[in-house]
Protein backbone atom coordinates (compact mmCIF):
# COMPACT_ATOMS: atom_id res chain seq x y z
CA UNK A 1 0.00 0.00 0.00
CA UNK A 2 1.46 3.40 -1.00
CA UNK A 3 1.28 6.10 1.74
CA UNK A 4 1.99 10.14 1.34
CA UNK A 5 2.85 11.51 4.06
CA UNK A 6 0.02 13.95 5.10
CA UNK A 7 -0.01 17.35 4.62
CA UNK A 8 0.41 19.45 8.08
CA UNK A 9 -1.47 22.37 6.66
CA UNK A 10 -3.99 21.94 4.16
CA UNK A 11 -3.49 24.40 0.48
CA UNK A 12 -6.76 26.37 2.27
CA UNK A 13 -5.19 27.19 5.69
CA UNK A 14 -1.97 28.24 4.18
CA UNK A 15 -3.61 30.68 1.70
CA UNK A 16 -5.72 31.96 4.93
CA UNK A 17 -2.52 31.89 7.25
CA UNK A 18 -0.94 33.97 4.09
CA UNK A 19 -4.17 36.73 3.70
CA UNK A 20 -4.16 37.07 7.60
CA UNK A 21 -0.16 37.92 7.94
CA UNK A 22 -0.36 40.32 4.78
CA UNK A 23 -3.22 41.84 6.66
CA UNK A 24 -1.29 42.12 10.05
CA UNK A 25 1.40 43.80 7.91
CA UNK A 26 -0.30 46.40 6.17
CA UNK A 27 -2.13 47.54 9.52
CA UNK A 28 1.21 47.54 11.67
CA UNK A 29 3.08 49.31 8.83
CA UNK A 30 0.03 52.04 8.65
CA UNK A 31 -0.63 52.43 12.31
CA UNK A 32 3.04 52.96 13.50
CA UNK A 33 2.57 50.37 16.44
CA UNK A 34 0.09 49.87 19.47
CA UNK A 35 -2.37 52.77 19.36
CA UNK A 36 -3.63 51.47 22.93
CA UNK A 37 -2.37 54.75 24.30
CA UNK A 38 -3.97 56.34 22.06
CA UNK A 39 -7.12 55.33 22.78
CA UNK A 40 -6.90 55.76 25.92
CA UNK A 41 -6.19 59.30 26.02
CA UNK A 42 -9.77 60.24 24.65
CA UNK A 43 -10.73 58.75 27.80
CA UNK A 44 -12.98 61.37 29.72
CA UNK A 45 -11.02 61.15 32.78
CA UNK A 46 -7.92 61.85 30.70
CA UNK A 47 -9.05 64.18 28.66
CA UNK A 48 -10.22 66.14 31.96
CA UNK A 49 -7.35 66.01 33.97
CA UNK A 50 -5.51 67.76 31.31
CA UNK A 51 -2.36 65.24 31.47
CA UNK A 52 -1.94 63.11 28.08
CA UNK A 53 -1.02 59.45 29.56
CA UNK A 54 2.81 58.36 28.58
CA UNK A 55 3.67 54.05 29.22
CA UNK A 56 4.64 55.29 32.51
CA UNK A 57 1.72 57.00 33.79
CA UNK A 58 -0.78 54.88 36.22
CA UNK A 59 -4.40 54.67 35.38
CA UNK A 60 -6.89 53.58 37.58
CA UNK A 61 -10.40 53.08 35.51
CA UNK A 62 -12.93 51.48 37.68
CA UNK A 63 -10.90 50.85 40.12
CA UNK A 64 -8.49 48.55 37.67
CA UNK A 65 -5.16 49.52 37.22
CA UNK A 66 -4.97 49.37 33.21
CA UNK A 67 -1.35 48.47 32.74
CA UNK A 68 0.09 51.30 29.55
CA UNK A 69 3.21 50.07 28.82
CA UNK A 70 3.11 48.00 25.52
CA UNK A 71 4.52 44.14 25.52
CA UNK A 72 5.27 41.69 22.63
CA UNK A 73 5.18 41.97 18.72
CA UNK A 74 2.78 44.56 17.05
CA UNK A 75 -0.46 42.74 15.89
CA UNK A 76 -3.48 43.62 14.25
CA UNK A 77 -6.86 44.01 16.86
CA UNK A 78 -10.47 43.99 15.30
CA UNK A 79 -12.90 45.88 17.50
CA UNK A 80 -15.73 44.49 15.85
CA UNK A 81 -16.38 41.03 16.29
CA UNK A 82 -14.19 38.97 13.87
CA UNK A 83 -17.07 37.52 12.86
CA UNK A 84 -18.81 40.03 11.20
CA UNK A 85 -15.69 42.06 9.46
CA UNK A 86 -13.52 40.39 7.32
CA UNK A 87 -10.41 39.01 8.82
CA UNK A 88 -8.22 40.09 5.82
CA UNK A 89 -8.89 44.03 5.36
CA UNK A 90 -6.63 46.15 7.20
CA UNK A 91 -9.66 48.65 7.43
CA UNK A 92 -11.25 46.46 10.28
CA UNK A 93 -8.45 46.22 12.20
CA UNK A 94 -6.06 48.62 14.18
CA UNK A 95 -2.85 47.91 15.36
CA UNK A 96 -2.22 47.10 19.30
CA UNK A 97 0.60 44.83 20.80
CA UNK A 98 0.16 41.16 21.75
CA UNK A 99 -0.24 42.32 25.51
CA UNK A 100 -2.82 45.13 24.62
CA UNK A 101 -4.46 43.20 22.49
CA UNK A 102 -5.02 40.38 25.30
CA UNK A 103 -5.90 42.83 27.77
CA UNK A 104 -8.78 44.21 25.60
CA UNK A 105 -9.87 40.54 25.59
CA UNK A 106 -9.88 40.20 29.36
CA UNK A 107 -11.44 43.74 29.97
CA UNK A 108 -13.93 44.33 27.44
CA UNK A 109 -15.34 47.21 29.26
CA UNK A 110 -12.28 48.67 29.02
CA UNK A 111 -12.52 48.46 25.24
CA UNK A 112 -15.75 49.56 25.12
CA UNK A 113 -15.20 52.53 26.86
CA UNK A 114 -12.19 53.69 24.86
CA UNK A 115 -13.37 52.26 21.18
CA UNK A 116 -11.23 49.77 21.58
CA UNK A 117 -14.18 47.26 21.21
CA UNK A 118 -16.98 48.58 19.05
CA UNK A 119 -20.41 46.53 18.95
CA UNK A 120 -21.99 45.14 15.67
CA UNK A 121 -20.43 45.08 12.52
CA UNK A 122 -19.21 49.02 13.35
CA UNK A 123 -15.29 49.87 11.70
CA UNK A 124 -12.85 50.95 14.45
CA UNK A 125 -13.48 54.43 15.08
CA UNK A 126 -9.90 56.09 14.76
CA UNK A 127 -11.10 59.47 16.24
CA UNK A 128 -8.55 60.72 14.01
CA UNK A 129 -5.69 59.25 15.50
CA UNK A 130 -4.02 57.50 12.16
CA UNK A 131 -4.33 60.70 10.02
CA UNK A 132 -7.04 58.26 8.21
CA UNK A 133 -10.97 58.99 8.11
CA UNK A 134 -12.82 58.78 10.72
CA UNK A 135 -15.80 56.58 10.34
CA UNK A 136 -18.35 55.78 13.02
CA UNK A 137 -19.78 52.93 13.57
ZN1 LIG B 1 0.51 48.19 23.53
Amino acid sequence: MKRSPLRPISKKRQDQRLSRAVCVAAVVARDGGCLFLAYANTLDLVREAGTPLTPFSGLIWNGRHIPLKCWGPPTAHEPAHRRNVDPNDPASAICLCSFHNGFIEDEPGFGYATGLLVRGNGLPLRKGLTGDDDRVS
